[in-house]
């Protein structure tokens, strides 16, 4: 058991796996519970892509994409239903989640420079919580926050993962088949990427969510939590 007193500061809750395995659930239920801020840093490459795809800068294009960080301010203001995303002080929450954007926030991410821009803003934004903070990713608790005292890999089968982002899309999705495309193409470059590249840390609590429903997943994920951190359990 990590004491937090003695663990690096801040305190830090890593939660990552690949999409639909209900990371960002999870992470908005332990921030509450624990009264941690939550950073959604997939938000952060999805504000980037954003602006790639506005102004005709190509996601696969590493030297532009690069040079296009240099010009950019990406802000999460965390909120009870998810985080509120500026992207050079304008709101972009609602853009940030259109499918187009989704595509080209996987494709700017493979990207060494670009991670290296994002890591180091991510850390920096954890720094200003005093309290903690539960960040959701790819690599949070690989390259992140190597020493986070907590680190939770969700995972589940790539049918039941497509199977919730279907549902989340609701009736605008494209058709079921697309949807479980789109997000395999994504886990593909996730896992394959030659920075960085989605795996669960040797020191992650491996969760298979496949046959769990949404409050067992996250009070299996409450319980992890607490067993860190005896003033909360
Ligand atoms: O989590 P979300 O689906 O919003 O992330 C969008 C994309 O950003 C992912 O498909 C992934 O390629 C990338 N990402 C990443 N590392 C993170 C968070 C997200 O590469 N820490």
């Amino acid at each position: 058991m990590t004491d937090p007193a003695a663990a690096p500061h801040p305190f830090v809750v890593a939660i990552d796996g690949p999409a639909g395995a209900g990371k960002s659930t999870v992470a908005a239920h332990l921030a509450s519970r624990f009264g941690l801020l939550n950073l959604e840093t997939g938000a952060m490459y999805r504000a980037l892509a954003l602006k790639a795809l506005r102004g005709g800068t190509d996601p696969d294009d590493a030297a532009a994409v690069t040079a296009l960080t240099h010009t950019t301010r990406i802000e999460l203001q965390p909120q009870a239903t998810g985080n509120r995303v500026l992207l050079d002080g304008v709101d972009v929450t609602g853009e940030v989640r259109m499918s187009e954007v989704t595509a080209a926030a996987s494709r700017v991410s493979v990207h060494g420079p670009v991670r290296e821009w994002m890591v180091a803003a991510q850390r920096a934004l954890a720094g200003t919580a005093s309290s903690g903070v539960v960040m959701e990713g790819r690599d949070i608790g690989t390259v992140v926050f190597p020493d986070a005292p907590v680190k939770i890999f969700l995972d589940a089968s790539p049918e039941a993962r497509g199977e919730r982002r279907f549902e989340q899309a609701g009736p605008a999705a494209a058709s079921r088949e697309a949807v479980v495309q789109d997000m395999r193409e994504r886990d593909r470059r996730d896992r394959s990427r030659e920075q960085s590249p989605l795996v669960p840390a040797p020191d992650a609590v491996l969760v298979d969510t496949t046959s769990l429903s949404l409050p067992e997943v996250v009070a299996m994920a409450e319980a992890i939590v607490a067993a860190h951190t005896p003033q909360h359990a």
